[in-house]
């Protein structure tokens, strides 16, 4: 029988949760969700210089903001605990001493200073095969040498002892035969001194304790694969290795290189999934949620930074990609990231939700910007008039705040050149007799009036929609006009013929 699906992301607690991360932890969701298996977070932190304060619950957070949240965490404990690597400190060390034993690693004295003093002495100095017999470890050393340092507890470290002049080659579901050469592969350290693993001891055990079956990664991890196939051979378990499964960069959006935090700063957008401020100095990241993104946007948008299901689709709701996703379908190459088109992602999602589902992300957005809404069924009006004009969320405020409160100032500048004693008094006349019932009766109403009075209707619908709205923007100025109800409107038009008389 085939073994139950498991799937694990594993971010280390480092700060912001880049999009890449993300992307990392959606396909791994829904390959889990296509199999019918179990979606695990685990959070490696087993390297405490790196370690920052609440990162770890922001993780959890962005991961629930986008939906995805998994079957078993650190806060949601399945059977396989602990789901934090530095909770799970005492149980590396004996793998890492049975590998000494079987002469797949060794014992390394060097202090810091004898590193140092290498690393001088040998441009691009790597300990491992052509160099570890020159350093002081359990090779170089004699058997009672390495035991009297031992016994008197000096510091030391596990190193793997890499093969020389072996190829190391696996199967990767995204990019097939992979292959190394031992020789360009170092001695990485397993165990430090303090007795946390590295990385790369701990991902290897955490994996078979876990029993990861599928082992999904951003294409940056590649180069450490052959380490952890090396440590899947030497510590017995190769028929337990998950199957792996490199994913496609994502670049920068010229193509070269993959896309950091800098560029997201120096391009103005968002590269993290929400705002992180950073512990230490305060400084605040900023992130697609509070710039104003739909979960279900930034979701479909990084499905499809190196994947498609084949046809020309591109909006996909989570349980559309939950049924569709398949690994032969992931690109190999990198994905250009393209801030318009997640822009684009955003407005598409905008237009096809439905009214009650963006109620309360609007109704968040005017309330931030201090706008207090009594009246549900008026907002839910509102949001249906001008939701197609909406690309972020915060553009509901800007593009319906005047439903909610008179406009504060007039774009005066558009109408006074050409305002006259005239049109002041046609809008008294309009103001006091106003037909309101629906849009199109009001406008017919009030080109009638226009002609009537001898203007080309067509030189009072800007100052009227200055009235009502302070500017030159929003959805057909009669549907504002009847939301806004015949008391209002009235007492825009007397208000604004004021500020235009002045
Ligand atoms: N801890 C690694 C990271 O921060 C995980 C890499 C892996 O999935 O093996 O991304």
């Amino acid at each position: 029988m085939d073994k139950k699906v498991r799937v694990r992301f594993a971010p280390s607690p480092t700060g912001g949760l880049h999009l890449g991360g993300v992307r990392t932890a959606l396909f791994n969701y829904l390959f889990a969700k296509k199999n019918n298996g179990t979606f695990v977070l685990r959070v490696e932190d087993t390297d405490q210089n790196r370690f920052v304060e609440g990162a770890e619950a922001y993780i959890a957070e962005c991961l629930d903001w986008c939906g995805i949240t998994p079957d078993e965490s650190p806060s949601k404990p399945g059977s396989y605990g602990p789901y934090r690597q530095s909770e799970r400190k005492p149980s590396y060390r004996k793998f890492a001493e049975q590998l000494v034993s079987d002469g797949y690693a060794y014992y390394a004295f060097d202090t810091p200073e004898d590193l140092d003093a290498k690393r001088k002495e040998i441009p691009n100095f790597q300990y491992g095969q052509a160099t570890r017999m020159q350093m002081r470890n359990s090779l170089t050393l004699t058997l009672s040498e390495v035991e009297d340092l031992l016994n008197a507890k000096i510091p030391h470290v596990i190193r793997i002892k890499v093969p020389e002049n072996e190829n190391v080659h696996f199967n990767d579901l995204i990019r097939g035969d992979v292959s190394f050469e031992t020789a360009i592969v170092d001695d990485k350290v397993l165990l430090k001194a303090d007795g946390m693993p590295t990385y790369h001891l701990a991902v290897v055990v955490d994996d078979k304790a876990m029993e990861i079956t599928h082992a999904f990664r951003g294409e940056e991890w590649l180069p450490s694969a052959p380490v952890h196939i090396l440590l899947w051979k030497y510590l017995g378990w190769e028929a337990d290795m998950p199957a792996w499964a490199h994913l496609p960069l994502i670049l920068k959006p010229d193509g070269h290189g993959k896309l950091s935090k800098r560029d997201g700063d120096r391009l103005g957008f968002p590269v993290y999934a929400m705002n992180w401020t950073d512990p230490k100095t305060g400084d605040i990241t900023n992130g697609f949620k509070e710039m104003g993104f739909m979960p279900e946007a930034f979701v479909n948008m990084l499905a499809l930074l190196g994947w498609n299901d084949g046809t020309e689709q591109e909006i996909f709701t989570l349980a559309e990609l939950e049924e569709k996703f398949s690994i032969e379908r992931i690109s190999k190459a990198g994905a250009k990231f393209d801030f318009e088109k997640a822009k684009w992602y955003n407005h598409e999602w905008i237009k096809q939700s439905s009214v009650d589902s963006l109620q309360l992300q609007v109704k968040n957005e005017l309330e931030k910007a201090g706008f207090v809404i009594s009246d549900e069924a008026l907002l839910n009006t509102v949001i249906d008039l001008i939701k197609d004009r909406c690309t972020l969320l915060p553009d509901f405020v800007m593009q319906s705040s005047y439903f909610f409160a008179s406009p504060s100032v007039y774009d005066s500048a558009s109408v006074k050149p050409k305002w006259t004693a005239e049109k002041a008094t046609f809008f008294h006349d309009y103001a006091n007799n106003l037909s309101l019932d629906n849009p199109i009766d009001a406008e017919v109403a009030f080109k009638a009036l226009a002609e009537e009075k001898g203007f080309k209707p067509g030189e009072l619908m800007l100052p009227f929609r200055i009235m009502l709205v302070g500017g030159k923007f929003g959805p057909g100025v009669f549907d504002i006009a009847v939301l806004l109800g015949k008391e209002e409107t009235k007492l825009r038009i007397e208000n604004a013929i004021l500020v235009f008389n002045s």
